[in-house]
């Protein structure tokens, strides 16, 4: 069975999603798309953190700041442009344009649908039970056959340190900033900080990241080699990267913040983004009264299915902890429906990853770290984008992409891609690892010229010892 599943074993059921974010609404749609008569909870806007704090505002920055960067370069493609500069409130009406009208085409899917959206904060009240406190002295109790929790999760911050927002932000706050800072320090070098930390230099602000591991990215489920060849181009561009050292504390005083780090140094500047990661939200949702416990880290526990520990109870998205990212909040939100609707089958599906940052990130599957802890037979195949037609006409030559082969089965165990258009050529890969193909598959595909997407196949090629367009060698083995 498939998430294009239409039957529904059981017509008449009444489903409650508490949360309107990717996980929440995309539940709402696909349980009125099976026949469940459904009502949706949102306290906040719909959308959630995804459309209103996190992925799309972001990449509207993003996009902005990219401009630029590529205006100030023009120069390098035979294009003259003078006095490009940013103009910050017309980058930030830009995106609360796109913020305001995927939230209406939200509400219109959702009209379309049938989907009862209630407008409030909501708790569970015992099996089957959701308290909806609409905040203006409206109390209702509902009933339902299944509860799905797609609550999310909001930025970590860390006690002791400064809140006014004007000088220490989180990215809920970073993202919407009227004014930009001259001098920013950020704490914590994962997706949110590399990403602002792209956006900030490209509009002229001077960035200082600082990252407690070894090195920036060390994300899990990105290869070792992203975040180091990220780090290089980072450094070209004039950011400062700070590795292997812990923001101990921070402090503001006229209108300057400092943070001084575990090794002694005490970095200035007019702004903070503390980005440190994600906690869940379930303060308040009453899981005892269903007996969910939830885990050390505050995560609510699923199964493959996305079921909790309590029947009829279903967990998906942020708020389950198993990966932080709105596809796989969508795809645990359709997974639940079709199980809490008898027509589901467990979520096994590899997720990619896709960091936008320039040059950008995806990856898919696992890393060659990975493939070497859990001892697995492997060969790599590595390709550099700057090899490629299309990337020196495009002017964006920096990044490969690397692919991790099983030597026995041949079966692709993992894509990473730096470089243009990464996060695009992902999808691909992404394809054939949830097919689990082999990397002879991949390798005889034929890809269209000129692409970037050739140096998936050229990476493929040379897993196996094959590439055309890189000098003879033998496969690298484990
Ligand atoms: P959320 O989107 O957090 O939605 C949960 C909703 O539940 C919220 O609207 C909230 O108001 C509501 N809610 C909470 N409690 C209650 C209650 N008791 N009653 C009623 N309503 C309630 N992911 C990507 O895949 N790609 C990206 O490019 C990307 N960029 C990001 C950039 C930033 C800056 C951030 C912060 C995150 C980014 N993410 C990205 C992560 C992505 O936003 C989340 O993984 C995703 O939003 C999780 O979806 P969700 O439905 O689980 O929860
Ligand atoms: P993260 O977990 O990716 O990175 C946090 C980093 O902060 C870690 O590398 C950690 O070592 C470091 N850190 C923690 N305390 C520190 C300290 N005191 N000093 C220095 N470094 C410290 O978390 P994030 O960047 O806040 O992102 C949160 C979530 O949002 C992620 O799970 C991510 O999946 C999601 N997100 C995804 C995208 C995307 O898909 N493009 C973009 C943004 C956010």
């Amino acid at each position: 069975m498939s998430h294009l599943e239409t039957r529904n074993s059981k017509p008449d059921t009444r489903i409650i999603i508490i949360g309107a974010g990717p996980g929440g609404y995309i539940a709402a749609l696909k349980a009125s798309q099976l026949g469940a008569s459904v009502a949706m909870v949102e306290k906040g806007h719909l959308g959630g953190t995804c459309l209103n704090w996190g992925c799309v505002p972001s990449k509207a920055l993003l996009s902005s700041a990219e401009v630029l960067h590529h205006a100030k370069h023009a120069a390098q493609w035979g294009v003259k442009v003078t006095g490009a500069e940013i103009d910050w409130p017309a980058v930030q009406a830009r995106k609360d344009k796109i913020i305001t009208t995927l939230r209406g085409g939200i509400a219109s899917l959702l009209k379309g649908r049938k989907v009862t959206h209630l407008i409030g904060t909501a708790k569970l009240d015992g099996p089957g039970k959701v308290i909806v406190d609409d905040g203006k002295g409206g109390v209702v109790s509902h009933t339902a056959d299944h509860v799905i929790i797609g609550t999310g999760s909001q930025p970590i911050r860390i006690p002791g340190w400064p809140t006014d927002p004007a000088l220490v932000s989180t990215s809920d706050e970073s993202v919407h900033w009227t004014t930009l800072p001259k001098e920013l320090i950020i704490v914590g070098g994962g997706v949110i900080g590399c990403e602002f930390a792209c956006i900030m230099n490209a509009v002229g602000v001077k960035v200082t990241l600082v990252e407690l591991m070894p090195q920036i990215l060390a994300t899990p489920g990105l290869d070792a080699d992203l975040g180091k060849d990220l780090a290089k181009s980072f450094v070209k561009r004039g950011i400062t990267i700070h590795v292997g050292v812990k923001v101990q504390s921070v402090t503001a005083e006229g209108g300057v913040v400092s943070a001084t780090l575990d090794n002694g140094t005490v970095l200035k500047a007019d702004r903070l983004l503390v980005s440190v990661g994600r906690k869940p939200n379930t303060a308040g949702l009453n899981l005892e009264s269903v007996g969910i416990q939830v885990t050390n880290r505050g995560f609510i526990p699923v199964d493959d299915t996305m079921a909790t520990t309590a029947k009829g109870v279903w967990a998906i998205g942020d708020v389950n902890g198993r990966c932080l990212l709105a596809h796989a909040a969508s795809a645990n939100g359709v997974t639940a429906v079709e199980n809490a609707l008898g027509c589901g089958h467990p979520f096994t599906a590899p997720i990619p990853s896709a960091v936008y940052t320039f040059p950008e990130i995806g990856a898919v599957g696992i890393t060659e770290a990975d493939a070497k802890a859990q001892n697995l037979p492997y060969s790599v195949g590595r390709f550099p984008i700057g090899h490629l037609g299309k990337a020196m006409a495009a002017g964006d030559t920096e990044g490969f992409v690397k692919v991790i082969r099983h030597r026995e089965t041949d079966v692709i165990l993992g894509v990473h891609a730096l470089g243009h258009n990464a996060t695009e050529i992902i999808a691909a890969a992404g394809v054939l690892l949830h097919t689990k193909a082999t990397v002879h598959d991949m390798a005889e595909a034929v890809f269209a010229h000129p692409t970037i997407s050739e140096a998936v196949k050229e990476a493929a090629e040379d897993a196996l010892g094959m590439s055309l367009h890189l000098p003879p060698r033998k496969i690298i083995s484990a």
